[in-house]
């Protein structure tokens, strides 16, 4: 096992990993920008080495500066949380090449997956259903048209390395294709540095259902039952739950299964998520995330299980069961709680002056902040997670509205109002909405 582990990352999950390290007898190394001096998981560290300035590209991006680190405090592992390094098959190849285990997949696994051509083909492989689409890069327009009369409009180009909702155009009709094939290419390059784009189907309704796995790198592995990620503002979660209030417990047996067949058969290493959208009863893979993810809290809570430490177990070679699959029990939902005005969704950096989490029965809070913590502007406006459950929705969707008026941060702007108001419609209640249902319902709120 290992002895200690740096975290190369920030803000709650950092502190989140911490903590199973800490549980685990593990010692933590925290590395931090110039602007995190003050961070919890800085304070509660071990150790801790100042990797840099405040912006990320200097600091939580630089490898050979948190490599370096590694080296200087002798740390056995590198956790990378999420975003950041967390998904660079070159830093993880770098951190093994220093004889520092990494914990998460397989280089080949995060650059097989990264690359959504690739990700499609593997999928299609080994049993998961896909969107019907090009199948592959499109190099030119007259292809795209092509696809796009066999498939039929609506359809969505994509570009292949795209990342966080972005690098994706609707195309409704023939008259757009050519525009937008060419703009989907140009912005793909200009953000991802590639301009690799492929087509799909667009779906016009669909819910956004996703399965945790976890292997052992040997052909073992198991999933740990879907959330529900339906909830979302520009391609990005809001709200995450598990389990999904729409599919029935054969259609959820049959894609986790698969979920889980699809990383045997890879021989996938570690934790991942495999993304797809739901629609008219179908699957259709659309990405695997070959990472922990921020809505990890969810499937935890309802299989009475820490992920992380199974991150850490999986690396460090330990013996884990296989052959069982986690009993599922009661439902949760987590709110994303990000500091942004709850209306024009601008950032709110700032002083919290005053702070009071919410507790009780089924309440838990992933975050970092506290009362005097000054939120830098450099970085993602996700401050706190906050993770309920109870053993039914009914309850569950009771729960958080209580907790979320409990919870006072106070100083800065943040959608804990928007998050209330989503609990309260008739629509959340039911289940009975699809990704866009949030966008547009805010839109005809502001409009009326
Ligand atoms: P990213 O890596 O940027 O998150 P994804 O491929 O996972 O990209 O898609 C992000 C979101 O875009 C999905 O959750 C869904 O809301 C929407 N989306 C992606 N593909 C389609 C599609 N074929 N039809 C409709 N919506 C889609």
């Amino acid at each position: 096992m290992f002895k200690k582990i740096l975290i190369a990352n920030r803000s709650e999950i950092a502190l989140r990993i911490q903590r199973s390290c800490q549980e685990m007898g593990i010692a933590t190394v925290a590395v931090h920008s110039t602007a995190d001096n003050e961070a919890m998981a800085v304070r509660f560290a071990d150790e801790s080495v100042c990797i840099g300035p405040a912006q990320s590209a200097d600091s939580y991006l630089s490898m050979r500066a948190i490599i370096s680190a590694a080296k200087i405090t002798n740390a056995d592992a590198i956790h990378p949380g999420y975003g950041f390094l967390a998904e660079n098959a070159d830093f993880a190849e770098m951190v093994e090449a220093h004889g520092i285990t990494f914990i998460g997949p397989e280089p080949k696994h995060i650059k097989n997956m990264g690359d959504k051509i690739a990700a499609k083909k593997i999928a299609l492989k080994f049993g998961l259903p896909i969107v019907p689409g090009s199948g592959g890069a499109v190099e030119n327009i007259n292809d795209a048209k092509k696809i796009a009369e066999k498939i039929g409009y609506p359809i969505l180009i994509k570009a292949a390395k795209g990342g966080g909702g972005r690098g994706m155009k609707i195309v409704n009709e023939k008259s757009q294709i050519e525009d937008n094939f060419s703009l989907c290419r140009q912005e793909a390059l200009a953000a991802f540095g590639d301009d690799e784009v492929y087509i799909e189907k667009y779906l016009p309704s669909p819910r956004h259902i996703e399965v945790q796995v976890c292997g052992d790198g040997k052909g073992n592995a198991k999933h740990f039952w879907e959330r529900d990620c339906s909830i979302q503002r520009r391609h990005q979660k809001v709200i995450e739950e598990a389990p999904s209030p729409v599919i029935s417990e054969k259609q959820r047996i049959e894609i986790c299964e698969k979920a889980k067949a699809c990383s045997e058969k890879i021989a996938y290493r570690g934790a991942g998520t495999f993304e797809f959208l739901f629609q008219d009863g179908e699957f259709y893979f659309i990405e695997m995330n070959t990472r922990i993810q921020v809505e990890h809290p969810v499937s935890e809570t309802i299989c009475k299980i820490d992920l992380i430490a199974e991150q850490i177990l999986i690396a460090a070679n330990e013996k884990r069961e296989w052959s069982d699959t986690p009993k599922k029990m009661g439902h949760a939902i987590e709110l994303r709680i990000n500091a942004e005005h709850p209306e024009t969704f601008m950032p709110s950096p700032g002083k919290i002056e005053n702070y009071h989490a919410p507790g009780g029965l089924g309440v838990r809070v992933d975050s970092a902040i506290y009362r005097g913590y000054v939120i830098p502007p450099f970085y993602d406006s996700m401050i706190a997670k906050l993770i309920v459950s109870a053993p039914n929705r009914q309850l569950c969707i009771a729960r958080a509205m209580r907790a979320l008026n409990e919870y006072a941060i106070e100083g800065i702007d943040t959608n804990i109002e928007l998050h209330k108001k989503i609990l309260a419609q008739e629509k959340f209640k039911n289940g009975k909405y699809d990704i866009h249902w949030l966008e547009n319902s805010l839109m005809q709120a502001q409009q009326g």
